[in-house]
């Protein structure tokens, strides 16, 4: 069981002046059971890459297989397997728009066609799972939340489709410290729990050596780099490609060499000129 991605180009606005491959004949293979990063700087199309692993993007050439069905396909076949890949779209919490948070999280199982009983039990369990009570929660606004629980809110919804295939695109960018590393924690535990491969687009060097075991590098629509966190991080041109920031403990030792030896600079004293 896995994700293959093969030879897949995406060209944005085909045939005008603005022409762009977002991908050039990505090919690769995400092991069910895995936790694969993708790292790369803004616009090497992490974005346009992840939207192809639930079939919202088409490749221009190419195939995206789930589990051995081309999601592009024609049969009921492609509509399980496009069900088996969660997507948690950047900043998820602006697509919140029902009026209880209950039925927010609801609204994917819902569509799914589960009976209420399950819907229920979905959603009580999602909401346990990204620690938000259940009863004191269900009936409140999702509007009425702190940014980090509303990021909760949007993520359970998706916890709630019970996806083998988890797809987050910078789950943690915008919550405080303590919000993200909660975050953090519950995807780890829906992780090891077993049942669910995870696949997050991170800009950040510490998360990703504490939870990938892989980590894929794209540049200008290729893959520049594939391999593990701790092969990967000890190429400098590879971080560069990456737009990684290095390591807390790289950037505690830059501060610590910053502050004792001071810089010298020969630059005059514009303000006092
Ligand atoms: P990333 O997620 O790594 O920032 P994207 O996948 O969003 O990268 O973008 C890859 C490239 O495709 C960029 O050059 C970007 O400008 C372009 N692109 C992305 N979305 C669109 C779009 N809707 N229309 C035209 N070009 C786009």
């Amino acid at each position: 069981m896995a994700i293959e991605i093969k030879n897949v180009t995406y060209t944005y606005m085909k045939k005008t002046p603005y022409e762009k491959d977002a991908l050039k004949n990505v090919s690769l293979t995400i092991d069910k059971g895995s936790f694969v990063a993708v790292a790369g700087h803004t616009g090497s199309g992490k974005s346009t890459l992840m939207q192809h692993l639930n079939g919202l993007l088409k490749p221009s050439d190419g195939q995206v297989v789930v589990d051995d069905i081309d999601i592009n396909g024609k049969g009921s076949a492609v509509i399980t397997a496009k069900r088996s890949v969660g997507m948690v779209f950047q900043y998820p919490e602006h697509q919140l728009f029902e009026e209880t948070i209950f039925a927010d999280i609801a609204f994917g199982p819902k569509n799914f066609g589960l009976d209420e009983a399950e819907i229920t039990s979905r959603v009580q369990a999602a909401m346990e799972f990204v620690k938000l009570d259940y009863k004191k929660y269900k009936d409140m606004s999702p509007f009425a939340l702190s940014g980090g629980q509303m990021r909760r809110v949007a993520i359970a919804g998706i916890i709630a489709l019970q996806p083998r295939y988890l797809v987050l695109d910078e789950p943690t960018a915008g919550l405080d410290p303590q919000a993200k590393r909660d975050l953090l924690n519950n995807i780890r535990q829906l992780y090891d729990k077993g049942d669910t491969t995870v696949i997050m687009v991170s800009h950040n060097m510490d998360d990703i050596m504490g939870l990938a075991q892989r980590v894929i590098v794209l540049n200008n629509g290729e893959i520049a780099a594939d391999g593990r966190p701790a092969e990967i991080f000890n190429k400098n041109a590879v971080l560069e490609q990456a737009g990684l920031r290095p390591p807390r403990l790289t950037q505690l030792l830059q501060k610590i060499n910053d502050e004792v030896v001071p810089v010298k600079t020969n630059y005059t004293n514009v303000d006092a000129a």
